[in-house]
């Protein structure tokens, strides 16, 4: 007999092995965006998620990556929802997923700017933080520029090995 327990957790396990859209390397459990899962009385396999940067138009394809995934697992219904508060922060980001980011020469964000009370900000504050070269370590690194291939990241040359690099934007 599979009990509620069981379910859960397979399909947690699931949802946490869906890769992120943005950035591909990392699940959402890298990202520590499931919140929790629970089995309703009907069934459902219900899912929380908090999505990353605010008004990320890959929101949407990872709430279908997620229904696709915990079908997948044996679940006919299941539902997706969203939670917004505490909003996610890359501070959440997992060990495991800062070392998945950096092996992918992506510089992992920095803490996280402190959070001023009150609604939260839809656009990304700049960020003082200087991130290290991926590749070699150095610190001695310039921006190119604010926006990388996709919103979350900015883009950045080492000045000691030459290579370009990513960095995700501290939130
Ligand atoms: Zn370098």
């Amino acid at each position: 007999m599979v009990t509620a327990t069981a379910a859960r957790e397979r399909a947690w396990d699931a949802a946490a092995a869906v890769t992120d859209p943005e950035l591909p390397m990392l699940t959402l459990a890298d990202l520590g965006i499931l919140r929790r899962v629970e089995i309703e009385d009907d069934g459902t396999a219900a899912v929380w998620i908090t999505p990353t940067y605010s008004g990320c138009p890959a929101l949407a394809e990872m709430r279908a990556d997620v229904d696709r995934a915990v079908r997948a697992a044996g679940f006919d219904r299941v539902r997706v929802r969203t939670e917004l508060s505490p909003p996610w922060t890359t501070d959440w980001i997992t060990p495991r997923g800062r070392r998945k980011l950096a092996e992918h020469g992506v510089s992992p964000p920095g803490p996280a700017p402190r959070r001023e009370p009150g609604p939260v900000p839809l656009t990304l504050l700049p960020t003082r933080t200087v991130p290290r070269c991926p590749r070699c370590g150095a610190q001695d690194t310039e921006e190119l520029s604010r926006f990388g291939a996709t919103s979350c990241k900015s883009l950045h040359r080492c000045r000691s090995c030459l290579e370009p690099f990513e960095h995700v934007k501290e939130i």
